[in-house]
């Protein structure tokens, strides 16, 4: 019993050497932490407001705006992974990039870093951490600067504009830059793989730009004087832009029928499905999985509209002759004529308009966004419908933008 007890004292006083070692080392990089926030004599504040963080470190309003992104442009992480693991995993892209910040804040530049931190939110980037890097890049360059971040994937992520009106409403002392002698640096250019250079993840650095209006340059571009030919965005909504208005069938026609009916839609999230049942076929039932939850309740309620002398729509994904087989024969089982319409729509759009559902708070979404995933599996899975299904007949709808809810709507539509 004796052993056992003097056993068990020892183990105690060993646990509580480790826990006061563990302590130690935790108070003395708190200690450091400390120290780095205090000796950043110009932080004039840290402000989160929303999903925007902005750090400012001492730098006046200005016309002339530099605007840079962070991660892969100014610096790199010295670990070499993706996320930093502390406020001192960085290095300089570039040995030229102290230097030709500075001479860019000498030429009266207001250097702005904004940057897109939705790690955040998913709680893989610490703010302190991110906070402190800020903190050792002024420390390094001792030139000022603002540090905007989007710490959620809405509005204020790159490349919609959220970030930039924040800064010109609440960070830039009241003055308006000019656009024309502003410029954003950034390495999501959309270009593909290059000599010593992997493809760009996005373009969402040169969209940004694009859609604040301002000149564009890629890291190569700005801090090694290269000169680069960048290659045509993949996607860009506002060429739709000149559909607005037009039919979406090519042809003058209306969508409803004089006898009573069942429409079956065929397309991906994002396709304008539910717009254009809004649209053009308001008084059919909407049939629809998000709110009606099981396929066993859709069917339900599309048997008993048709019971009831309505027409309606099925305004679900649809994509295969199987799940469009359980419609049609509620319809022949109800003696009503039933036709398909194919929403015959690029990928991309059907993607931006699934991002819109979060980003756009201008408009009313009839629906929430969905996974990437989803769209991607449509695509795969989707049977365009033909008659011999027992549709009487199938119209494709193309994809027309708008019409908008108001001003602010159809800017962020096409800008993002
Ligand atoms: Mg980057």
């Amino acid at each position: 019993m004796e052993t056992i007890g003097r056993k068990r004292k020892a183990s105690k006083e060993e646990t509580a050497t480790k826990s006061k070692r563990l302590q130690s080392i935790a108070d003395k990089e708190q200690e450091q932490e400390n120290k780095e926030i205090e000796e950043a004599k110009d932080l004039k504040e840290w402000k989160t407001d929303g999903t925007v963080l902005f750090g400012d470190f001492g730098a006046k309003g200005s016309e002339k705006i530099a605007g840079f992104d962070m991660d892969s442009t100014l610096i790199n992480t010295k670990s070499g992974a993706i996320f930093a693991k502390n406020s001192s995993d960085w290095v300089w892209w570039d040995e030229k990039v102290p230097k030709k910040l500075a001479k860019a804040h000498e030429d009266g530049f207001k250097i702005v870093i904004f940057s897109n931190q939705a790690g955040i939110e998913m709680g893989k980037v610490d703010p302190k951490t991110l906070k402190g890097k800020f903190i050792q890049l002024h420390k390094s360059l001792k030139i000022p600067f603002q540090a905007i971040c989007a710490t959620s994937k809405d509005a204020n992520r790159k490349p919609n504009t959220g970030m930039w009106k924040y800064f010109v409403d609440n960070c830039n002392d009241g003055v308006e830059p000019d656009k024309s002698q502003s410029f954003y640096c950034g390495d999501a250019a959309g270009r593909p793989k290059g000599k010593n250079r992997k493809k760009d993840f996005s373009d969402g650095d040169r969209k940004f730009a694009i859609n604040v209006g301002v000149e564009f340059y890629t890291p190569e571009m700005y801090f090694q004087n290269k000169k680069e030919k960048l290659p045509p965005l993949a996607f860009d909504i506002k060429t739709l832009k000149s559909l607005e208005g037009k039919s979406p069938t090519g042809e003058e026609e209306k969508y409803v029928s004089e006898k009573q009916e069942m429409i079956v839609l065929v397309g991906s999230p994002g396709a304008g499905k539910s717009t254009f049942w809004n649209n053009y076929l308001k008084d059919y039932v909407r049939v629809n999985n998000d709110t009606l939850k099981t396929k066993e309740k859709c069917m339900k309620v599309a048997r008993q509209a048709l019971k009831e002398g309505k027409s309606c729509v099925i305004d679900n994904t649809n994509p295969d002759p199987a799940t469009r087989a359980r419609y049609t024969s509620i319809a022949e089982e109800c003696k009503v004529p039933c036709r398909a319409f194919y929403f015959d729509i690029e990928k991309n759009v059907c993607m931006h308009n699934n991002e819109q559902r979060k980003v756009n708070s201008n408009r009313n979404h009839l629906s929430k966004k969905v996974g990437n995933v989803i769209i991607h599996t449509f695509f795969k899975k989707c049977v365009v419908p033909t008659t011999s299904e027992g549709f009487t007949e199938v119209k494709t709808i193309k994809f027309i933008p708008g019409p908008f809810e108001n001003k602010s709507d159809e800017e962020t539509y096409y800008n993002s």
